[in-house]
């Protein structure tokens, strides 16, 4: 389909577990590879898809509570993920707990409420997983598995770091990422604000979609509005009523 996503070895920790369909390739590698343990930045099954293999073969994880939570009866999937990804194998496996004293996971919500971005600070470098994917995202998950409004924020905390490299989930090294997560930061807020006003003038969902962003793009039909513009607009609404 196009889609591809990265898992990245550094200090000898595996950051990410790919995605099920990919699981033979994840284990000849953790074979040959023998990383200390692993970090998850949040349940996607792109992300942490093999989780449950990394388990049954003892690798320590550090993933969050909620993570944890989420792998452990993964939600089930609409088809187009599953046809991509593969749906991912439950954890049942007891994990055992990992920490690596030069990598820190930090809290990021808003593509999904328990992302977390890793932070190597000696070497000034982002494993950002799904918190930057490219400056104009104009689809989302639904309200309240995405948050666009909580994005801003987490950007903006990962801005402070000061990052010198920056490694995407999905387009690998991002260069120079400071100017393209400032620009990334201010378009959202910029988009966020415009949907707010059109949200106060009594606005629908579908006529700010039409308005803002020229109306839906294919992966909205593709996903059957799983991954939509319209999903974004009514995540801008629901928080702008809750006043957060
Ligand atoms: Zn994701």
């Amino acid at each position: 389909m196009g889609f591809r996503v990265n898992v990245y070895a550094v200090r000898g920790v595996l950051i990410d577990t790919a995605f099920h369909d990919v699981r033979a390739e994840l284990a000849a590698w953790l074979d040959a590879n023998r990383p200390d343990g692993a970090i998850v930045t949040h349940y996607h099954e792109d992300h942490a898809g093999n989780v449950e293999l990394l388990a049954a073969r003892g690798m320590p994880m550090w993933i969050a509570p909620a993570t944890l939570t989420k792998v452990r009866t993964p939600d089930s999937i609409l088809w187009y993920r599953r046809w991509c990804w593969g749906a991912q194998a439950p954890l049942v496996s007891p994990v055992q707990q990992f920490a690596h004293p030069s990598l820190e996971a930090i809290h990021t919500p808003g593509h999904s409420s328990e992302h977390h971005v890793v932070w190597d600070a000696e070497r000034e470098t982002v494993f950002g997983g799904d918190l930057f994917l490219g400056v104009k995202v104009r689809v989302t998950h639904p309200w309240p598995r995405e948050d666009v409004r909580a994005q801003i924020a987490s950007i903006r905390k990962v801005i402070a770091l000061n990052p010198k490299r920056y490694f995407d989930g999905h387009r690998g090294l991002v260069r120079d990422p400071v100017p393209q997560l400032i620009a990334k930061a201010d378009w959202t807020e910029e988009t966020v604000g415009r949907i707010d006003a059109l949200v106060d003038r009594g606005l629908s969902d579908r006529e700010i979609v039409r308005s803002i962003f020229d109306g839906e793009d294919k992966w909205s039909i593709v996903t059957q509005y799983d991954y939509s513009r319209r999903n974004y607009v009514a995540s801008v609404r629901a928080t702008h009523a809750a006043g957060l």
